[in-house]
């Protein structure tokens, strides 16, 4: 037969608990107090390395000469870091080819629309995959249009196309766009090959050209003429701080900014002006009133 101190026994073992100080957090309401809340730094010339969260990097552009030493000390780890250059997509075409823009039917509007289309896919999070080599979301639209003496030039983006190449720019936006273009009788070849720093595309069709221009954007660092920087894909970063103890320049440090969750691979991936600004990472929710009482006074009634 049970005895009433082997009901009551248990009972008040979970009472107890009840008023106890918690040995867990309410994360993300409650915030583990953390002594290094300093940024983890390398001192190239004195060897030592200072003690430092070790999240998201921070890049120092004015800093970064794109010596890719960074890059090759990723290699072996876990291949986080693609360096890569700034790139611009213009449009040009004559009067009468702009003057299509909008009609519907047009192979002018459908060769733009499938253009800004093949940059604008990563902007939403429901795009999962898909893509060989990192790639950042670019916002394409026709605003930035320019009349000249042949015609109209349109900048298709207003912040950087990040690739490591052309040809990688164009495997990541355009090259489904190109498929759909060639499968709708348009013609698409190179116009003009300046390469590494410029190609110009012809697209035409029913006599309407639209030429596309892709172009390396100078980022106007002196330390770095090519503009070339680090992009960092914490989809695979381990965050072991290798690449911070080999750069010589002293220009990436790590934060303690640990909350990088997204739904999206491309989510995941830093372009060099989302590493060198301040926190832009998944905001935790706001602190719920109730939690946030709740969670006061289960740590003040120990
Ligand atoms: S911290 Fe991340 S990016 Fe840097 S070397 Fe380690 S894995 Fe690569
Ligand atoms: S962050 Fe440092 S190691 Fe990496 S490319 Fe720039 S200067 Fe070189």
């Amino acid at each position: 037969m049970v005895s009433l101190k082997e009901v009551l026994g248990p009972l008040w073992s979970a009472a107890k608990h009840v008023f106890a100080k918690p040995y867990t957090y309410k994360y993300p309401y409650e915030r583990v107090p953390s002594a290094l809340q300093e940024n983890y730094r390398y001192d190239p010339k004195a060897g030592i390395a200072y003690p430092g969260s070790k999240g998201r990097h921070l890049l120092r552009l004015e800093k970064c000469t794109g010596c890719s030493l960074c890059d090759i000390a990723c290699q072996n780890i876990a291949e986080a870091i693609t360096m890569v250059y700034a790139y611009d997509a213009v449009l040009e075409m004559p009067e009468h080819v702009y003057s299509e823009l909008g009609k519907r039917g047009s192979p002018a509007t459908r060769a733009v629309d499938l253009l800004i289309e093949g940059f604008n896919r990563y902007l939403t999070d429901e795009y999962r995959g898909g893509f060989s080599h990192p790639v950042t979301p670019v916002l394409a639209t026709l605003k930035n249009v320019t009349k000249t003496d042949a015609g109209y030039v349109i900048r298709l983006n207003s912040d950087a196309v990040w690739a490591n190449g052309l040809d990688l720019l164009v495997t990541n936006y355009l090259e489904d766009s190109f498929r759909v273009m060639i499968s709708e009788g348009y013609q698409v070849r190179i116009a003009k090959d300046e390469s590494p720093d410029r190609v110009t595309y012809e697209l035409a069709k029913d006599g309407l050209t639209v030429f596309l221009r892709l172009e390396k954007r100078a980022m106007n660092i002196p330390v770095n003429k090519k503009s070339y920087f680090p992009m960092v894909d914490y989809g695979r970063c381990v965050f072991c701080g290798f690449c911070v103890d080999a750069c010589p320049f002293y220009a990436l440090e790590m934060t303690p900014d640990f909350e990088l969750s997204s739904t999206s691979r491309v989510g995941m991936v830093y372009n060099p002006i989302a590493l060198s600004g301040p926190k832009i990472s998944t905001n935790p929710p706001s602190i719920n009133p109730i939690d946030a009482v709740m969670g006061w006074l289960r740590r003040k009634t120990s």
